[in-house]
């Protein structure tokens, strides 16, 4: 009852303003979610269009190639599977066939093959002939970034130059993870990496964040952030598949 008593102090007027306040800051609040849930409807209903597609996802590294590693000791192989997991879960819900590179802690190079440089090529190009192999569609690599600047932070993805496909796909990720995330002023980039430029079909590496900024290493780890990672890239593909265009990179002030 005491709220009412509250209520009462005010005159009539003063009751109305009170009201129209408190609705636009409740308004105000709960918008955000709004937009999220009307986000997450409109990917749903363009689902169907990754059906049937055939999607390697790379979680990066693996085995005795633990890729970069954080001041708390996680690894990125680590990560990158926990994301890949994510991702293939999305995808085969909406009824793509999904081939992940690795499902455990290894690597994809033939064992014995001592010398270091030999085995992480031997690596790399296992992964791109797998998406030979089952002539997909999509190959999407998984990794986190790593830089002496401790403040850099955000998710960027990559592309090859010589495909206009897989600049479109880098586009409609990175404007998702931008939805999902908040803006870094990050914006997709083209890079000659080897699987890249040795695939047929078209290829995007996600780099989910920088392990070297403190705040982002400990997000990576969590698997609501991992989830949120993860549902961003599979809207980006959802919106390839439903033949959105590039889209503009946002203006910065
Ligand atoms: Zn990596």
């Amino acid at each position: 009852m005491r709220k009412f008593i509250f209520f009462k102090v005010f005159r009539p007027k003063q009751r109305v303003v009170f009201a129209v306040i408190l609705v636009l800051l409740l308004g105000c609040a709960l918008y955000p979610y709004y937009a999220s849930c009307q986000e997450r409807k409109a990917v749903e209903a363009l689902s169907w269009t990754v059906a049937s597609k055939v999607i390697v996802v790379d979680p990066g590294h693996g085995g005795i190639d633990p890729g970069c590693v954080g001041k708390s000791g996680v690894q990125e192989k680590e990560i990158n599977l926990a994301i890949a997991r994510r991702l293939s879960t999305f995808l085969k819900q909406a009824g793509a066939t999904v081939i992940m590179t690795r499902e455990g802690d290894y690597d994809l190079s033939e064992e014995g093959r001592a010398p270091e440089g030999v085995r992480h090529k031997d690596d790399l190009a296992a992964r791109v002939e797998l998406a030979e192999k089952y002539q997909a569609d999509l190959f999407i690599s998984i990794h986190i970034n790593s830089i002496p600047l401790s403040e850099c932070w955000g998710a960027q993805v990559f592309y090859h130059s010589g495909s206009k496909e897989s600049k479109r796909l880098a586009g409609l990720i990175q404007k998702e993870l931008i939805k999902t995330l908040g803006e870094s002023h990050r914006w997709i980039k083209p890079e000659d990496f080897f699987v890249l430029r040795s695939h047929k079909c078209t290829a995007v590496i996600v780099e989910a964040g920088f392990i070297s900024n403190p705040r982002e290493e400990t997000l990576l780890g969590d698997p609501i952030h991992q989830n949120k990672l993860a549902w961003s890239i599979y809207a980006g593909v959802v919106r390839f598949f439903a033949g959105d265009p590039l889209p503009k990179e946002p203006a910065y002030d």
